[in-house]
């Protein structure tokens, strides 16, 4: 295993070179756009690494699946689909354009349904909101060092107008509810998270387990919430190229603008892979390389 996993990344490294950095969050764009790393996790909680899987990034998008969750354990399934729906947008991640009208975002992988979500995590303030957003991370991950990328989060929040602007719509159309500033920072919160492949690749192995840790065997979300998750993941993860990436690579997934993909196979493995250069959807152009090569030589595809 630890093999094909060196073997995958060398074959698809130089593929960086095809991508960009994440410019417009200036902090991302100080990466190093030839990092490469891969973990692979299996339901037994053996695992397999190699290249710069310990290098730290900014959780970015791969953290919307994760705050799905919580949200929805929050309050519950009916009122979070109330809000955000469950459909692909064929539209890049940031689009305006399908928000006119009602204002319900397509979905919770879109930035405007993640804003969505977040502004239901509960907590009496933001610095408790945070809070619980990080510890369920850290739980996932099985890392309580997990924390905020200060400059990331910053850069983020000096920059964020477009998500403002997703925001204070959403708010006029009845959509979220409270202080726009103040679930948008808490968005850029949770987006600036600091994680390693290891870290995706844990949360990733929870949800292929079907809820299940599978170091502890304790159950850590429902069935049916994992379901939901890992199918949106399968539908909306990749944005406008889920459609391509569901036939190039098969599993559920979803990418962040800071170069991780964090993937699932169903009783079997979760992945985590690094690679900052994006490809024009914005997501890491290596990383999907890599589980392209992973999962035909694994026969990994879940079609
Ligand atoms: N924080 C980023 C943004 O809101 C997340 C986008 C992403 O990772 N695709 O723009």
């Amino acid at each position: 295993m630890n093999a094909i996993l060196r073997d995958s990344l060398k074959n698809n490294q130089a593929y960086y070179k095809e991508g960009e950095l994440a410019n417009y969050i200036p902090a991302l764009a100080k990466a190093d756009s030839k990092a490469v790393g891969i973990s692979m996790i299996d339901i037994e909680g053996n695992s397999y690494s190699t290249g710069e899987y310990e290098k730290k990034f900014a959780i970015q998008s791969v953290s919307k699946p994760i705050t799905l969750i919580l949200a929805i354990m929050d309050n519950d399934i009916d009122f979070v689909f109330n809000k955000v729906g469950v459909e692909p947008t064929g539209d890049p991640f940031n689009s305006i354009i399908k928000l006119t009208g009602s204002a319900k975002p397509y979905n919770p992988m879109i930035n405007a349904g993640a804003i969505a979500v977040t502004s239901m995590i509960k907590g009496k303030d933001n610095e408790e909101k945070f809070k619980r957003i990080l510890n369920f991370f850290r739980k996932l991950a099985k890392n309580d060092k997990l924390k905020l990328d200060q400059e990331i989060y910053l850069s983020e929040k000096e920059t964020g107008d477009r998500n403002r602007s997703l925001a204070y719509y959403m708010k006029d159309q009845g959509i979220i509810e409270g202080d726009v500033e103040e679930i948008v920072d808490l968005y850029f919160k949770q987006c600036s998270i600091e994680v390693t492949c290891k870290d995706i690749a844990n949360m990733a192995a929870v949800l292929a387990n079907q809820g299940v840790d599978p170091i502890t065997e304790k159950r850590v979300i429902s069935k049916k919430i994992a379901r939901i998750v890992r199918t949106l993941m399968t539908t909306c993860g990749m944005y406008d190229k889920s459609g391509s990436f569901a036939i190039e690579v098969g599993l559920a997934a979803k990418s962040g603008v800071g170069g991780g993909i964090m993937a699932e196979v169903p009783k079997k493995f979760g992945i985590g892979v690094y690679g900052p250069a994006l490809d024009d959807k914005g997501n890491s152009i290596v990383g999907m390389k890599i589980l392209k090569e992973l999962s035909q030589r694994l026969n990994l595809s879940i079609f």
